[in-house]
């Protein structure tokens, strides 16, 4: 990874800006970014003749056809000033979105120009280099080995995840396949189909490269899942924490693996997947003969920012490898949270000591003195990200980066040859060569991955945000910080916060306390009220209004978005919040379905005290106006319905 001295990056100078406060900058940089691909274009073959000439321009449907792309960009430009979405603004908190890096929509476009298709690379010679060297960047992040992983860069973490569960689904039929194979079967001796099935992902890996000193890999993965499909059921159960994402869903359905062979892993009071349930679903499959396809951690939930205990997995996985000679393929999903990975590293990217890293933090000013961040645990999970096989990881969420930029990352890269369309030496050191022009390579990401033609702008915005903002404690440490900041004071912010008085009646706000990362699961309630179902009412309705719902996005004061924490994804813990909030047991029994609103805090622009405070006093006078429109409503509806019995 290039080491650069940032220490002097300015957050501010990375964004646009909520009032275009760059926008000299970014229209020059824009300007040089077309205007270079132009001379571009002229300077090759100088001695090509034009063939457009100035007469050719005067014919009517020459200048009809100018007038009109000018015009349907027009009509496009209007559309989207009219309907999307403010995601640059503080006032937006809702998905992962905020402003998007400069850096990145300029390099985005400048690529964009040359049309690269990081399919193959005689389609994007300078582009798929960039991919393979920022897919290396976000190994390196995460504690790889740069020279024994790969990563590459995928249309978001849906797709991120169904290679993870691609690459664990084929690693599972290989020592399975070595039995069938006459010549090949002697490499696992008179192993039990049951040990066949539980091999550690390392020992299949050698497997791997043993069977192709034999020649004899080709043939073998034909045998795979890959060649001969996969027998149902046999190659046992996906457990994924109750909290994941449904691309999850998707995944066992369209890998043919079945959704009735996933395993929920309940989840605890701090949303996380329960450590000691979790164990014991392993032991009791284990003991049932039923193999583990993979276990899932989730590394920021997308509901409610839940970082599970990664290093547990990792021990427990080790624990069943010295006691019951069984182990298993572990996959973190960390679409949401992977990038914080960043804030523990240092500019040689060594993982920092806990004591040192709070330090760091506070005498550099990355957050301020009433801010701690990370709980101890959340630390050790971040910590142990190098020991598992795969990684998902989003650059489109809090990489800054513009859409579709997800990305997968694999410890040991051999795994790729269980997938792979091509020979296998196509990835060795690309990174590394590429500067060298005797011996071109035709890398073929499409013949490895999931897609096919993708483009190869996306690869250039991810490589050149990771130049400018490092993927360090100073880099998109200081970016990812401003934001876990600014939930820390919101969250406060709300739980001490006076009640709203509207309309003679009183409106509390409150907030989930401590969350791991930075989404904030908040919602208002009517004092007095006792009903749950009332309460999920009244925050629907206040969603309904804070949102794209409402049917304006631009002139709305504030967006945000809401999910429902159900008995179904999480049992009884929505319990708790609800207690706090002052509703009954029986209340939260009968309706089973807790309504809150859910802002994933991003923004840059509040992390100076004073900024957040006057946000802050805005926000709380755009809650109060909410409230008010509310009950406006409500008013009118109950007045209607009057007319309508009279
Ligand atoms: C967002 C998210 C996904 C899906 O990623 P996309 O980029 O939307 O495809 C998967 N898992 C988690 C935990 C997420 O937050």
């Amino acid at each position: 990874m290039t080491n650069f001295n940032n220490s002097k990056m300015n957050v501010d100078a990375l964004f646009l800006g909520p009032k275009s406060e760059n926008a000299v900058f970014f229209k020059e940089m824009m300007e040089y970014s077309v205007t270079e691909h132009m001379h571009w274009r002229s300077g090759y073959h100088p001695e090509d003749p034009e063939y457009l000439t100035t007469v050719d321009r005067y014919a009517p449907e020459y200048r009809d056809t100018l007038y009109r792309t000018e015009g349907i960009l027009t009509q496009l430009s209007s559309k989207l000033k009219t309907t999307s979405i403010p995601w640059f603004s503080p006032r937006y908190m809702g998905h992962m979105n905020a402003d998007t890096l400069m850096i990145s929509n300029l390099a985005y476009v400048m690529a964009m120009m040359y049309n690269p298709n990081n399919c193959a690379q005689e389609s994007s010679p300078t582009t798929t280099v960039l991919e393979l060297e920022a897919g290396l960047d976000l190994c390196a992040m995460f504690g790889y080995n740069v020279h024994q992983s790969w990563g590459h860069i995928t249309s978001g973490g849906t797709v991120a995840n169904y290679e993870g569960l691609w690459v664990a689904r084929n690693i599972k039929t290989l020592p399975l396949a070595i039995a069938k194979h006459p010549q090949a079967k002697k490499l696992i001796k008179d192993k039990s189909e049951s040990a066949l099935l539980n091999m550690q992902t390392s020992a299949v890996l050698d497997l791997i490269d043993e069977l192709k000193k034999q020649k004899l890999f080709e043939e073998v993965r034909d045998l795979t899942c890959r060649g001969e499909g996969v027998e149902q059921g046999k190659l046992g159960k996906l457990l994924v924490p109750q909290s994941k994402h449904y691309s999850w869903m998707k995944a066992m359905d369209i890998l043919g693996l079945g959704q009735q062979n996933i395993v929920q892993l309940p989840v605890n009071a701090s949303y996380r997947t329960d450590i000691t349930q979790m164990r014991q679903i392993v032991f009791s499959l284990i003991e049932k003969g039923e193999p583990i396809l993979a276990v899932v951690a989730v590394v920021g939930t997308t509901e409610t920012g839940a970082i599970d205990n990664v290093a547990e997995l990792v021990t427990l996985r080790r624990e069943c490898e010295i006691c019951f000679g069984v182990s298993f393929y572990i996959h973190v999903d960390a679409a949401y949270a992977g990038y914080a990975c960043a804030m523990f590293r240092d500019e040689n990217n060594q993982f920092i000591e806990y004591e040192t890293l709070i330090k760091r933090y506070h005498t550099e000013g990355i957050f301020p003195q009433d801010v701690t961040w990370p709980k101890p645990d959340v630390y050790q999970s971040f910590k142990a990200l190098q020991e598992v096989d795969s990684i998902t990881v989003d650059p489109h969420k809090v990489g800054f980066i513009p859409y579709a930029a997800g990305a997968i990352c694999m410890k040991d890269k051999r795994i790729v040859d269980l997938i792979s369309y091509h020979a296998a030496y196509v990835f060795e050191e690309v990174a590394e060569k590429n500067n060298k022009t005797d011996k071109q390579q035709n890398v073929l990401l499409g013949s490895s991955i999931m897609e096919g033609s993708k483009a190869g702008a996306t690869a250039a915005a991810v490589w050149a945000a990771h130049r400018l903002v490092p993927l360090n404690i100073l880099g998109y440490g200081k970016v990812i910080a401003a934001g876990v900041t600014t939930a820390n004071w919101m969250i406060e912010g709300m739980n001490a916060s006076e009640a709203f008085e509207v309309d003679g009646r009183r409106f509390e706000i409150c907030a989930m306390s401590s969350p791991d990362f930075h989404m904030v699961n908040f919602m208002f309630k009517e004092a007095g009220n006792t009903s749950l179902e009332k309460q999920n009412q009244l925050n629907k309705r206040l969603y309904e209004l804070c949102s794209f719902a409402a049917g304006r996005s631009y002139t709305n004061d504030f967006l945000t978005s809401s999910t429902s924490l159900t008995f179904e994804e999480y049992g009884d813990n929505p319990r708790n919040f609800c207690r706090e909030a002052g509703f009954s047991d029986q209340e939260w029994q009968k309706v089973h379905s807790l309504y809150v609103l859910r802002a994933a805090i991003m923004t840059h622009c509040l992390r100076d005290k004073q900024h957040f405070a006057d946000f802050w006093a805005e926000l709380r006078h755009i809650f109060s106006g909410k409230l008010q429109q509310l009950i406006d409503e409500e008013n009118k509806q109950s007045h209607s319905k009057q007319k309508i019995t009279i």
